[in-house]
């Protein structure tokens, strides 16, 4: 696979000089494919150094210029959205179909809805006596995971472009090689140099040199629970601005009304999908005691048809993380009605689709982010269980509601303490803000939601 052996810094790709390096592994057959830079502090510093000096120029650009870089940039993704979804089925291990689907057309459309946004939004208003201006809020650092390499980079950096702001960005090891397209694709767009950076690298060295530099204003982070507190940690030390998107638990309550097999198979294909590596997941499905036997069935017949359809997970690493959860699965009680814990194959980081039945809330499969395809059904007596038992984990990333009548659903959705619910399959909105109650995070993303957290307000009085 092809990629560049430096960092993407003030506008041109230069050697690292931590000498460093960090191997591209494909999921699927183990095989080195490439290697990156692992950045330094030193990289990262020159990398910050660069989007401040660039800030000024960037920040006093006409919303209208921005948009137009915007609109060349999506146009830069466009054509070459075969190679994007190569790449990401390279290193991420994606299916070529998902990835073109999904990794490719996705960041597509959201860069595509910050060139409208840039253009459009209202960067100054009245009130009252006051005007007041919404101006970017500085140096932006991004640190993105590997399960939407593309989608999380640019729901980051797209809106940080169109707010003004200047960005250094850090993307997952496992996934370098398309976030070095994008910084190709940044550069033919025509964005002056230093305003955007990419420092690839380790997340305890780059990352953290990153996340702690005074010289960065605020810092836009997706990824664990466990690195997401560090980072607020930090930020909250130095009176930083920080967002944070840090994964779910996500219910899919199936009422009574419902249709049972669609929502069902729905909710299983909803947790296959990129191999279950999604912090969105409706990994918890809650069915009526009345109904529970046949929506198991359901779920076991639908996840046979996932066997060969699905991708490895990432890496090593996360494939014995989420082999131990169903053996913990297992322990603990839970049925196995489909996978298990033995890999499929020999070669690559495979798991097999699986779904636990007879799950009760306490246990660890019913309320820790697995990130892998793993389902929990869970029984509940009446709406009321049902509300408690979606209600009842840390986390409020996304979730589901079907029932015979919308407006039933969407009266136990505005119970559900939770960012997103999709009501009788409702598709994915690109414009819709996306982000967590409780620990799910802090901020939202895409959208004009999303460009707002880029932007600081001042207020001028006549
Ligand atoms: P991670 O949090 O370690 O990595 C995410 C990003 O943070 C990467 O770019 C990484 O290099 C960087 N990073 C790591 N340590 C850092 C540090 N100390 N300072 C600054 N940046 C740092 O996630 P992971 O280990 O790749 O995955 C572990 C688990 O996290 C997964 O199993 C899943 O539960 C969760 N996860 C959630 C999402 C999500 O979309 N919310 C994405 C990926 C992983």
């Amino acid at each position: 696979m092809k990629a560049h052996d430096g960092i993407y810094l003030d506008g041109a790709w230069r050697p690292a000089l931590s000498g460093e390096v960090i191997d591209v592994v494909d999921p699927v057959d183990e095989q080195v494919i490439a290697r990156v830079p692992a950045a330094g502090a030193e990289d990262v510093d020159a990398a910050v150094r660069a989007a401040r000096a660039a800030l000024p120029g960037w920040a006093a650009t006409a919303p209208a210029e921005r948009a137009a870089r915007l609109s060349a940039l999506r146009d830069a993704l466009v054509a070459r959205k075969d190679e994007i979804a190569e790449t990401v089925t390279a290193e991420l291990g994606a299916p070529l179909a998902f990835s073109q689907a999904v990794h490719a057309a996705v960041p597509i459309a959201v860069a595509g809805s910050y060139a409208d946004l840039a253009a459009r939004h209202a960067f100054e208003e009245k009130v009252g006596n006051s005007t007041v201006f919404h101006e970017p809020v500085g140096v932006v650092a991004a640190i993105t995971p590997w399960n939407y390499p593309l989608h999380q980079v640019v729901a980051k950096v797209a809106p940080a472009l169109a707010a003004g702001c200047t960005v250094v960005l850090k993307p997952a090891e496992d996934t370098p090689l398309v976030a070095q397209l994008f910084a190709e694709a940044v550069h033919d767009a025509g964005v002056p140099a230093g305003v955007f950076n990419l420092v690839t690298g380790l997340g305890p060295v780059a990352g953290q040199a990153l996340a702690e530099h005074p010289g960065v204003d605020l810092v836009s982070f997706t990824g664990s629970t466990a690195v997401g507190r560090t980072i607020a940690a930090t930020a909250g030390a130095a009176i930083k601005k920080v967002a944070l998107e840090l994964g779910g638990k996500s219910a899919n309550v199936i009422l009574p009304s419902a249709d049972l097999a669609k929502a069902v198979n729905v909710g299983v294909a909803n947790v296959m999908s990129n191999s279950g590596q999604t912090c969105s997941a409706w990994t918890r499905m809650l069915v009526h005691r009345d109904q529970y036997d046949e929506a198991v069935e359901l779920a076991r017949t639908a996840a046979a048809k996932y066997g060969d359809r699905i991708g490895p997970l990432v890496n090593a690493k996360q494939q014995a993380r989420v082999r131990g959860y169903i053996e913990k699965g297992v322990a603990e009680g839970a049925r196995l009605v489909a996978g298990g814990a033995e890999p499929p194959r020999e070669r690559g980081y495979f798991v097999s689709p699986t779904v636990f039945a007879d799950v009760t809330p306490e246990m660890t499969v019913a309320q820790e982010e697995i990130f892998g395809p793993v389902l929990s059904v869970l029984r509940y007596e009446d709406e009321e269980d049902a509300l408690r038992i979606a209600n009842g984990t840390v986390y409020g990333l996304a979730g589901a509601v079907w029932a015979g009548d919308e407006a039933e659903a969407v009266a136990f959705a505005r119970r559900m303490d939770t960012g997103q619910v999709d009501i009788n399959g409702g598709r994915f909105n690109p414009l819709a803000p996306f982000g967590g109650y409780k620990q799910s995070g802090v901020g939202r993303e895409l959208g004009a939601h999303g460009l707002a957290e880029y932007l600081q307000t001042k207020s001028l009085q006549f």
